[in-house]
């Protein structure tokens, strides 16, 4: 299934949202947003009729800058080239994966898609950047071999690599050996999600609970898990519940909540 928002008939809207429970974590998101949310009407549903079909666009602003190094410089087409794949895999990677799904009795709407919505800006040489209307910035670092990224939200500043839109494996030697675009996962701290992996000792680094899930995405493979989309059900509920069906769900003891294809998994986002 693939929905198109109808832009015409939004429900909610909110720009730079922090997510909420990740503070707690190693990516303190002390910054003011990280993405905006949008809820619609898809098109060809109504409000007005029965099983309400939405769509929660996540508009995220990605600037990059490109840096040369002694392994190189950015050759001609090559930053465009990186900007292109990894649009592609973050498309791949993190849109449309679950649908958003509630059976209150309060409300038409049943089931939200959730489409990613990237805007890549490439800023490299730009000496007085506007970054008020970035959410995220990106170093991206031309180098020989894979050599390791970060995302920090305080700042909302990451750093990559050219060999992050290239598969590494994380774990090697061991059965269970995983592939992984670094871009991929550092998407989802973009998002907010925890790092799944553990310590180079085996001992939790940041999440305790999925230390052997390795096909996850903020594992070592590119896996998303209904856990990771916990954030968005959580928003979408929480925006439902302030309007006056919300209020009358309330008061009748039932709540609106939307789950991720049915389940409730806040154990990355520590919702
Ligand atoms: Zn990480």
């Amino acid at each position: 299934m693939s929905w198109q928002p109808d832009y015409s008939q939004r429900i909610f809207r909110q720009r730079n949202v922090r997510p909420r429970g990740v503070a707690a974590s190693a990516f303190d998101l002390r910054a003011p947003g990280t993405y905006n949310l949008g809820l619609y009407v898809a098109e060809g549903s109504s409000l007005h009729a029965r099983n309400t079909r939405g769509v929660l666009v996540v508009h995220i602003v990605v600037s990059f800058v490109f840096e040369n190094t002694r392994f190189g410089d950015w050759l001609p087409g090559q930053s465009e080239a990186f900007i292109h794949q990894y649009r592609r895999i973050i498309h791949r990677v993190w849109s449309d994966k679950y649908p958003l799904t509630t059976d209150s009795r309060f409300i038409s709407m049943d089931t939200v898609q959730v489409s990613v919505h990237l805007e890549t800006i490439d800023v490299t040489g730009q000496e007085e950047r506007d970054e008020s209307t970035t959410h995220w910035t990106l170093w991206v670092r031309k180098v020989a071999n894979w050599a390791g990224s970060w995302t920090r939200g305080s700042s909302r500043h990451g750093l990559s690599d050219s060999g992050d839109v290239q598969a590494n494996r994380f774990q090697p030697g061991t059965p269970n050996q995983t592939q992984q675009r670094a871009v991929a996962h550092e998407f989802g701290h973009m998002l907010g999600l925890r790092d799944e992996y553990s310590n180079s000792t085996g001992g939790v680094l940041d999440n305790p609970h999925h230390l052997r899930d390795f096909n996850s995405v903020m594992n070592t493979g590119e896996a998303v898990a209904e856990r990771h989309y916990a954030p968005f059900a959580e928003w979408v509920s929480l925006k439902w519940r302030s309007t006056d069906h919300g209020e009358r769900a309330q008061a009748a003891g039932q709540p609106i909540l939307f789950r991720v294809a049915g389940a409730v998994d806040t154990s990355n986002a520590g919702l």
